[in-house]
């Protein structure tokens, strides 16, 4: 897989076969998706990351 899936876009079956990946990604949040409500420590990982340290506004 060249191009990262944002984990907004991981399907059932995604989460089910990938998830020493997801439980890494959603373990330490450090953003959360302001369009889907997920979390990730990874800002590529969610496809409108808004950081958990500065909320916004
Ligand atoms: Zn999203």
């Amino acid at each position: 897989m060249s191009k990262q899936k944002t984990l907004c876009d991981w399907s059932k079956k995604d989460l089910r076969e990938r998830f020493e990946e997801l439980r890494e990604l959603v373990s330490q949040p450090q953003y959360v998706c302001l369009k889907c409500g997920r979390a990730a420590s990874q800002k590529g990982a969610l496809c409108k990351a808004q950081s958990l340290e500065k909320p916004p506004k």
